[in-house]
């Protein structure tokens, strides 16, 4: 069957920047499942792969903003380390995350991630880190099915390459 919305498509992939860098890849390992039209993968990748079949390998190059999104150089951040309560200050180090307001966009959410703490600053960024980049991803279908009726209470795939409870 072709992929279309409420599909359960199991695909490998392969993504790399368009310089070429391997960012990601499923090769070697398990394939991943997905349920098509809940904008569980990246926009354009889920685009893509609409109308496609088992057996189907394609290539697209996504844009940033049909892929991560592009960098909001208002969410790189120099924090003094003081505006963090004591506890969490404690655990302060390149790789923390935390949840935060945007800085100018009321009510709206974002995960933070230390990338360095130097001096009194913690080094901030709220960007994904492929915000900004143009990804070409290759892709393999291996399966598509209807989704159960519990996957589509549950809004994700089951079983394997998708969500295990
Ligand atoms: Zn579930």
């Amino acid at each position: 069957m072709d992929i279309a919305r409420n599909s359960v498509v199991t695909f490998h992939y392969h993504v790399a920047t368009n310089d070429g860098a391997t960012v990601d890849t499923s090769q070697g390992g398990e394939p991943m499942a997905y349920l098509h039209g809940h904008g569980h993968i990246v926009p354009g990748l889920e685009e893509a792969m609409a109308g496609h079949r088992p057996g189907d390998r394609f290539e697209v190059t996504l844009p940033p903003e049909k892929a991560y999104g592009v960098s909001d150089g208002e969410l790189d951040m120099r924090l003094p380390l003081d505006v963090f309560p004591g506890e969490a200050r404690a655990q302060l180090k390149p790789g923390f995350q935390f949840m935060a307001e945007h800085p100018n966009k009321d009510g709206e959410s974002v995960l933070f991630t230390v990338h360095a703490i130097e001096d009194s600053e913690a080094l901030v960024s709220g960007n994904h880190e492929l915000a900004g980049a143009t990804l070409v991803f290759k892709i393999e279908v291996i399966d598509v099915r209807v989704a159960t009726p519990e996957e589509l209470t549950h809004g994700h795939a089951h079983g394997a390459g998708g969500h295990h409870h």
